[in-house]
């Protein structure tokens, strides 16, 4: 029985070219600045978000803490929405590290809208934490792959400079958002400060995140590398990966867009609770209440046939498509899903 596995897009494995880019990669020290490879990517990556300058770093969750890091000072708070990565699974990172506490705003589906922002943003009052970031998150993971508008991220960000307050975007799945938008990842970055985007997930890289925004803002988000022990040697080897993956792998998200519609659309007949027509990107979160099922279970019984899933509350459940997920194999995670429900009532 082979695996199919929706749990994230995390799992990809590097295509053939990464694998043979891996191979010929030309490497040196980057900590010293030596590395070519690294060197290119950032200098690639920083080109497509149309900002001055990137940084290579081992993870999301270390792209969005160096970003927390570098724009706040001790005390600040970071206005979040409550589901945000950043606030449900980063550990607790910005307080642990950076001393910033953060603000949940709560949102439909993870977009917040520049009121409720606003209404966030401290006065300034000695009893008050100060505000220090905003932070976005596009695509939204737990809202269920959900997209920020340009409109909105521009409506953002003119409050934010009004306020003169830095934004960051959260974003891990920023081509998913892109691709499925018609928007460039240019102008979302148009819109913030400072930008973080996975390698490693729908793009299929195996390891490492970009973290983009000016000189200033990389050089300082460099030496916090340093100081939390992210700086990489001969990462070349991984960055050539990392190049593949922003030259070949965007384009292709469409199919995974299509197919997750498809298994909304499915799940939906089947009676668990899913908007299939705000499915817009690669993630599905199914809700299975109406069965009566918790999502545990729901997960339990479908790992039983060989298709693996993510909870995410007591009735949520979610399934990501991704490059490893063909027609055949979304077709199977179906059936098996028909199978356990039907089973059930
Ligand atoms: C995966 C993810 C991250 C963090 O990425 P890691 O590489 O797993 O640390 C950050 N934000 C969002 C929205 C994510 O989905």
């Amino acid at each position: 029985m082979t695996v199919i596995d929706l749990r994230s897009d995390t799992v990809t494995r590097p295509t053939a070219a990464m694998r043979e880019a891996m191979y010929r990669a030309e490497v040196g020290d980057d900590v010293f600045g030596d590395d070519p490879t690294v060197r290119e990517l950032e200098e690639y990556a920083a080109d497509m978000c149309g900002k001055p300058a990137a940084l290579f770093v081992v993870s999301g969750t270390m792209g969005n803490q160096l970003a927390i890091l570098s724009h706040c000072r001790r005390g600040d708070e970071a206005i979040v929405d409550y589901n945000s990565h950043i606030a449900y699974y980063e550990a607790g990172a910005p307080a642990v590290l950076a001393g910033v506490s953060l603000r949940t705003v709560v949102a439909d589906d993870g977009i917040m809208t520049a009121r409720q922002i606003a209404a966030a943003i401290r006065p300034v009052d000695i009893h008050q934490p100060p505000t220090g970031l905003i932070c976005l998150e596009n695509s939204h993971n737990r809202g269920g792959g959900t997209c920020y508008s340009l409109t909105r991220l521009r409506q953002i960000r003119d409050l934010a400079v009004g306020h003169g307050l830095p934004v960051h975007i959260d974003g891990a799945r920023i081509f998913n958002a892109a691709v499925a938008r018609g928007y460039q990842v240019s102008e979302c970055a148009d819109c913030a400060d400072s930008m973080m985007f996975c390698l490693s997930k729908g793009l299929a890289a195996p390891v490492g995140s970009i973290l983009v925004g000016d000189r200033e803002f990389i050089a300082r988000a460099r030496r916090w590398r340093k100081v939390l022990g992210g700086g990489m040697r001969q990462a070349g080897v991984l960055a050539a990966a990392g190049l593949v993956a922003l030259r070949e792998m965007p384009e292709r998200l469409a199919e995974d867009h299509r197919r997750a519609r498809r298994l909304a659309e499915a799940g939906r007949e089947l009676g668990l609770q899913v908007d299939a027509e705000k499915i817009e990107t690669n993630i599905v979160v199914f809700d299975s209440q109406w069965w009566g099922i918790t999502a545990v279970e729901l997960q339990q019984k479908l790992k039983q046939r060989g298709i693996l899933t993510t909870v995410f509350d007591r009735y949520a459940l979610r399934m990501v498509t991704h490059y490893q997920i063909d027609d055949e194999m979304l077709e199977r995670a179906i059936a098996g899903l028909a199978a356990v429900l039907n089973r059930q009532g």
